[in-house]
């Protein structure tokens, strides 16, 4: 983090001829295992990584906020007033814009300033630069206001910014692990209670390695609404609320009531994957517990068998990926992670062999397909975070 932060503060000299006052940061995430659950009131198993989105800011004597990105190296005026409203475009600055407006309605009070916007979480991968841009924002806000905003409440206000100001209908995941993430812990987070129980992943002899598959396939769109619908469709078939609320078995007796339906073959395996995928979230978190790796390695294996052929949210890129990764020694389990139809893969990997497993994924993988995939390993990172004397 040092090298982010030593580079968006000498931008911040350059550009205002001042020291930044305010630091903030907030990591990006990666999701273990639980996909496609939150919707479905279920279990999701992130942790914060060590990319971050960093925030330098200083006073400014104007009425508005000036932000620039060096991402997008593109500046923005971000309103402070209250009277922001959600934009019929959706840009880059929509999530600050968002962020600062509810925080204002919360009764956050910030001064003018002027900041530099800096992120080594890659933009659009998987990763969630977009909530760690949300959550850097309200902890700046903290950090020039000096009030404190309850963890739960300031990542619910980054979730409603994502909502309304950039228009993405997300669950809490995102927001709730770049605001608590623990250095050292991932995030078993039950999307019902929304209570989230830490579980230590420090052993030095496990890595996180999360591989980028540069392929991002556009497909119609509808994906994710038509896999919501699908989920909806099977409760109601299942006569519960949601599909949290059934068993494997439940579902296999009610296997006559969906082949009765049009497209009830697909509901049907929707609804197994949401069920199954519970049950392996809740066992993986148990079984780091007990440090079992092994069978942490098999449930993630079997979490992207159950995406690829009961969800079908995969790709061959993707799964390639994970082919290539269960063949290659010192890798303990690995899957897709995220929405789907590209973006990353994320595997538990022997400490020892990580530089080895990356070269061997990556030879293999860009040989086969043309493309380079980025690898890099993490350990679970700490959440969000003011920076003093920086
Ligand atoms: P992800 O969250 O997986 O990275 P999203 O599509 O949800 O992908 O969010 C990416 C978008 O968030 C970017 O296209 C951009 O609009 C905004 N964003 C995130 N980080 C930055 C940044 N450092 N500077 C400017 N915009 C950013
Ligand atoms: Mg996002």
């Amino acid at each position: 983090m040092k090298n982010i932060i030593a580079e968006t503060k000498s931008f911040f000299l350059k550009k205002y001829g001042m020291e930044p006052v305010w630091f903030a940061v907030a990591p990006g995430r990666v999701n273990l295992i639980g996909e496609h659950t939150d919707y479905n009131d279920g279990f999701v198993f992130p942790m914060a990584i060590e990319r971050y989105t960093v925030i330098a800011a200083g006073p400014d004597n104007a009425v508005d906020a000036d932000v620039y990105s060096i991402n997008k190296n593109e500046s923005a005026t971000i309103k402070l007033d209250g009277s922001a409203t959600p934009s019929q475009t959706v840009v880059w600055s929509s999530y600050i814009q968002g962020t600062v407006q509810n925080a204002v309605e919360a009764g956050l009070h910030p001064q003018s300033f002027r900041a530099i916007i800096n992120s080594n979480v890659p933009l659009g991968s998987g990763l969630s630069s977009s909530a760690s841009l949300e959550v850097a924002t309200i902890t700046l806000l903290e950090a020039i206001t000096g009030q404190k905003i309850d963890p739960v409440q300031k990542a619910l206000l980054c979730q409603k910014a994502e909502h309304l100001y950039a228009r993405m209908p997300c669950g809490i995941m995102d927001q709730f692990i770049s605001t608590m993430g623990c250095e050292g812990y991932a995030m078993l987070l039950d999307c019902r209670s929304r209570v989230p129980k830490m579980i230590p992943l420090n052993d030095p002899d496990i890595i996180v390695l999360i591989i980028n598959s540069n392929v991002k396939h556009q497909l119609t769109g509808s994906e994710y609404p038509d896999r919501r619908r699908q989920c909806e469709k099977a409760a109601q078939l299942l006569g519960v609320p949601k599909l949290r609320d059934t068993t494997l078995q439940q579902l296999k007796e009610t296997q006559s009531v969906f082949d009765k339906e049009p497209n009830g073959n697909i509901c049907f395996r929707r609804a197994r994957h949401i069920v199954t995928e519970n049950g392996r979230t809740v066992a993986m978190a148990d079984a780091m517990v007990r440090k079992d790796w092994k069978t942490c390695g098999k449930l993630m294996y079997e979490s992207h068998v159950s995406m690829r052929d009961d969800f079908e949210i995969t790709c061959t890129e993707i799964d390639l990926l994970v082919e290539i990764a269960q063949s290659t020694d010192g890798v303990i389990g690995s899957r897709m992670t995220g929405g789907g139809f590209g973006g990353c893969t994320v595997s538990l990997v022997e400490s020892s062999k990580a530089g080895k497993i990356s070269k061997t994924i990556t030879e293999q993988y860009s040989t086969k397909t043309n493309i380079e995939p980025v690898v890099f390993a993490t350990c679970p990172a700490q959440g969000a975070m003011i920076l003093e004397n920086e």
